[in-house]
């Protein structure tokens, strides 16, 4: 493969399972160096096993305990991965939960849980990047932007979800938030998009695809017929965070089989 992101710094949250997983190992592949983020003590060997596949394919990276909701540890790992690699060029912002409930039953708990990963989490780590993009500015060897932010997003920024009204908040709440940054710091040459997954095949929705019945069911509102693998959004961050996109900033890439299409009205509605 093309090293189109030759010993760039990426750092990618939510790296111990499977999107994010994913998408180090694409952003490996392409040559960057990759911040293998795991929220807390008991991921740390999940997240030592997507290290592991990455060196064992010729890449090269690191892990890295953070929590995402937390300021101050969100500081610290942008603190630690510039002290480490002299900078960070690339944010896959990554980290995502759900705590799924109908709404009348929807506790607060529940509710600040989701949002203070999902939206919160990505407020965090998009700040702190962009501080260290504006303090490098441009260096025209490893990129022609000073910086690129992935946010990832779902097609339920746009699509409501009954029973899931905090994840849909949050994010519908990143959508705004990614074009409002992108349009902010443009001007300084900094990137910014989302990439809105449809169903990809991991564990945040194993309840979707783990029976025959359930991965028919979920087909149906599939037009491209078969259920997203996390390389697919490897594939589409590889694009975002390089060079070949530098026009493009403020965007939601939807990678979702079609599923944005309303396929109910495939057959005239
Ligand atoms: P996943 O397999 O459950 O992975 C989520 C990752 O986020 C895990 O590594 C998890 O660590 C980590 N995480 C959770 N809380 C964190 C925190 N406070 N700080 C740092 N990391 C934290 O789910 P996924 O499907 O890969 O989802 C990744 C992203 O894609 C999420 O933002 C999700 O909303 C989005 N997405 C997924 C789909 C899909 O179909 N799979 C569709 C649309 C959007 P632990 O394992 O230790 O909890």
């Amino acid at each position: 493969m093309e090293k189109k992101l030759q010993g760039q710094v990426a750092v990618v949250t939510g790296a111990s399972s499977g999107i994010g997983a994913g998408v180090s190992r694409s952003l490996a592949a392409a040559g960057a160096i990759v911040i293998v983020n795991h929220p807390v003590a008991a991921t740390r060997d999940a997240a030592e096993a997507v290290l592991a596949e990455i060196t064992a394919a010729g890449g090269q990276g690191i892990t890295c305990q953070c929590d995402v909701s937390k300021e101050n540890e969100v500081v610290q790992m942008f603190a630690d991965t510039v002290r480490q690699f002299g900078t960070v060029d690339i944010l896959i912002n990554n980290a995502g939960l759900q705590r799924d409930a109908p709404f009348t039953d929807m506790t607060l708990e529940q509710w600040n849980t989701v949002l203070g990963v999902n939206l919160t989490g990505q407020f965090l780590c998009a700040r702190e990047a962009i501080r260290e993009f504006l303090r490098r500015g441009i260096v025209p060897e490893r990129s022609k932007a000073a910086g690129k932010i992935i946010c990832m997003s779902s097609v339920h920024e746009v699509i409501p979800w009954g029973g899931h009204a905090n994840y849909a908040a949050s994010k519908g709440g990143i959508m705004l938030m990614m074009k409002s940054i992108a349009q902010e710091y443009a001007g300084k040459k900094i990137r910014i998009n989302s990439i809105c997954p449809g169903a990809i095949q991991t564990p945040i929705n194993k309840q979707a695809w783990d029976t025959p019945e359930a991965l028919e069911s979920l087909l149906t509102l599939i037009p491209y017929q078969r259920i997203g693998q996390p390389e697919d959004i490897g594939n589409a961050a590889v694009w975002l965070a390089s060079d070949e996109s530098d026009y493009v900033t403020g965007i939601s890439l939807f990678v979702d089989g079609g599923m944005t299409l309303y396929p109910g009205f495939s057959t005239n509605g």
